[in-house]
């Protein structure tokens, strides 16, 4: 039998990684829920995913870069932090998490091998995360100013957290094939929450180039030349139905960023207040 560890909210004991549908707090799938295991199965499964909810049901069992897959894995069973050792890893893709009629889709880089890829929700257990929650609670879009893991009661309000990539990538970075693979399910992210959608949260350059580039795919009209990165950037996307999406750039909340005061608390409080305009 596979060695299984107590999840750290409701002590129930998982493998690693989680299957679907085994109880797991915030799992969006089941055991039945198709998998896709190529680049043109991800682009079929994100096109007909008919919801939000089928979607990250859809995403959280993606095994098509088998890359990334292999080393998810990897860590969620013999590559833990010591500090964590003790616990369940997910090891699985990381599915969007908020609120499902969101006005406002926020845009990562991909999830951290020790946060969301042990506790299976975006920006959870790393200090990436606490740094965004909080911003996120003082500014009325989170629940609790805290995101330890799933099942802590964290929820979101007129939010959504995505990313560019959804498995934790080595050494934070995906290869160009890999983001393109990916690419098809922030797609059906962005379309599924057009009926709302006011603005676009891109934190970093990578997010940005690849929300950028869904809202072409999407046949959403782009600025010429491509719009510049920076942080409180921000450029009008033409949807095909007339209105406008606001896309604004925010720096990565990572450690790199945050430790060295290159993005503050304030910088990002203002770029979230910004959104509620
Ligand atoms: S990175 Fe995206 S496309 Fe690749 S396996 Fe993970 S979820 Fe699937």
């Amino acid at each position: 039998m596979e060695p299984r560890d107590p999840h750290p909210v409701t002590g129930v004991p998982f493998p690693s990684p989680v299957p679907p549908g085994d109880g797991w707090p915030g799992d969006p799938a089941s055991a039945d829920t198709p998998v896709a295991g190529t680049a043109a199965q991800v682009r079929r499964l994100a096109a007909s995913a008919g919801s939000v909810a089928d979607l990250q049901a859809r995403v959280s069992v993606c095994r098509a870069c088998p890359r990334l897959v292999r080393w998810r894995e990897d860590v969620a069973r013999t590559g833990r932090r010591a500090s964590f050792a003790d616990q369940p890893y997910w090891g699985r893709p990381g599915p969007s998490f908020g609120d499902p009629d969101a006005g406002v889709l926020l845009v990562g880089l991909a999830p951290a091998a020790n946060g969301t890829n042990r506790t299976g929700r975006m920006f959870t257990g790393d200090s990436s995360g606490d740094f965004l929650y909080a911003a996120l609670h003082r500014t009325g879009f989170a629940a609790l100013p805290t995101s330890e893991a799933a099942g802590d009661g964290q929820a979101l309000t007129d939010l959504r957290i995505v990313a560019a990539v959804r498995c934790a990538p080595p050494a934070n970075k995906p290869t160009a094939d890999e983001k393109a693979r990916c690419a098809p399910w922030l797609e059906r992210d962005l379309e599924l929450a057009v009926p709302r959608l006011r603005a676009v949260l891109c934190l970093g350059s990578i997010g940005w180039d690849a929300a950028l580039s869904a809202a072409r795919s999407l046949g959403w009209e782009v600025p010429r030349p491509k719009p510049r990165f920076g942080h409180g950037a921000e450029v009008p996307l033409g949807l095909p139905d007339g209105r406008t999406v606001r896309l604004v750039g925010s720096y990565h909340v990572s450690p790199h960023n945050t430790f060295t005061r290159r993005l503050t608390p304030q910088m990002l409080d203002d770029v979230l207040v910004g959104l509620r305009r």
